[in-house]
């Protein structure tokens, strides 16, 4: 098992377990922010982050998967709740969460809440996903609102909600897996593909996302 991802969960007991996955290319204030918020208000033991190796629907990232990686290994330094799973990177090819959410119950054993937190725009894909009709028989979901995305569900995703819908947010820890709930929390609009941008076009990006990630991408020379 990844160093990493032990570091924080080895003398605490486990009660419930939120995993964020993501390119994280980088790392920003918008992931942070809800990541926090999950935990604070939804009473998780932990989140961790879990950066793929490579994205499925994506195209390739610009940068390392070890850079990427040592950017949420930053981010997440200062703040105790909030873990980074190498998993994906570890494990390389493409980076299937089905195999994830299989993993993390086999280590877990079948008691444990897990939930998955996607924004609003990733769960919008969720039918393109690899075996995605399996997902809630690991894991909870939990849908993030995101700025600029609205919940219009196509047939299937819309049959999969009013299915497994919560009626609270406290169904995600009152059973392992297979509830589907939605909620408003800060909203930033932050996102990668903006960071890029703006470091192409030689613009600043302070503020977007933690001054060691900032420090890192100047350092490594990132996205230029
Ligand atoms: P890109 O612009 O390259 O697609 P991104 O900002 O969307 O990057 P990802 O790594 O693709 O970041 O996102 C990982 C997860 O975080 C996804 O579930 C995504 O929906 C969610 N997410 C990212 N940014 C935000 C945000 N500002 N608010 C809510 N959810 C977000
Ligand atoms: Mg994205």
């Amino acid at each position: 098992m990844a160093e990493s991802q032990t570091k924080e969960s080895k003398n605490k007991q486990i009660n419930s377990v939120a995993i964020m996955g993501g390119t994280f290319d980088p790392i920003h204030n918008g992931h942070l922010r809800i990541a926090v918020d999950i935990v604070d208000r939804f009473h998780f033991t932990e989140l961790r982050l879990v950066p793929c190796f490579i994205p499925v629907h994506k195209s390739h990232p610009s940068i390392s998967a070890k850079q990427r990686l040592d950017m949420v290994t930053l981010a997440v330094e200062q703040h105790p709740s909030l873990l980074v799973d190498d998993r994906e990177i570890k494990r390389t090819g493409a980076s299937y969460t089905i195999d994830t959410l299989i993993e993390l119950r086999d280590e877990l054993g079948p008691e444990v809440p897990i939930t998955m937190v996607v924004g609003m725009d990733s769960f919008l894909s969720l039918p393109l996903w690899y075996q995605w009709q399996r997902i809630l028989n690991y894991a909870h979901i939990l849908v993030v609102s995101r700025p600029g995305w609205h919940p219009e569900f196509d047939i299937e995703l819309q049959e999969l909600v009013e299915n497994s819908r919560a009626q609270s947010a406290a169904e995600l820890q009152s059973a392992p897996a297979g509830k589907i709930h939605m909620e408003t929390l800060t909203e930033l609009r932050i996102s990668s593909s903006m960071i890029r941008l703006l470091c192409e076009q030689n613009k600043s990006i302070a503020y977007l996302l933690p001054e060691s990630v900032h420090a890192y991408i100047d350092q490594h020379t990132l996205y230029q």
